[in-house]
């Protein structure tokens, strides 16, 4: 294992074990995923004022990939526009699937996880939650 490998499993544990977006949100929009290949289950928790997402959270349950994937996107969607959100989230899916290589810093932790592509469908378990969620939102909303 090179020394980027284990600083990004570092990483990864940090947000695994960060739990400052964890928790059910009151009177907020959620969505519910599931990855039954490898078990996890994620609830994602979104309150929106107007077209800002101003608070951002996640319950669930799974392995450790799964759930900081989850950790890292409540914090980064937080303060972005739908829009912006949903550029981001469709931006990582890109990059999981190696699409792309262009993406921020902090998603970069997920470099190591694309060899195993059973374990790309728990990195991205949050990010198709939330993509539904962000759709039904903007649909609602009528743009
Ligand atoms: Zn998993």
């Amino acid at each position: 294992m090179s020394n980027l490998d284990e600083l990004y499993r570092d990483m990864l544990l940090e947000f695994y074990m960060d739990t400052s977006h964890k928790g059910e949100l009151k009177e907020s929009e959620h969505r519910e995923g599931k990855n039954i290949s490898c078990g996890d289950e994620v609830t994602l928790y979104m309150k929106h004022d107007g077209d800002r997402i101003i608070k951002a959270s996640f319950t669930g349950d799974g392995c450790v990939v799964s759930q900081a994937s989850a950790s890292v996107m409540a914090h980064l969607l937080e303060g972005k526009t739908l829009e912006e959100a949903r550029r981001l989230i469709l931006n990582f899916i890109s990059f999981m699937k190696g699409d792309t290589e262009d993406i921020s810093e902090e998603l970069k932790i997920f470099e190591g996880v694309k060899q195993f592509p059973s374990r790309v469908k728990c990195a991205t378990l949050a990010w198709h939650t939330a993509l539904e969620l962000i759709e039904d939102i903007m649909k609602k909303k009528g743009n």
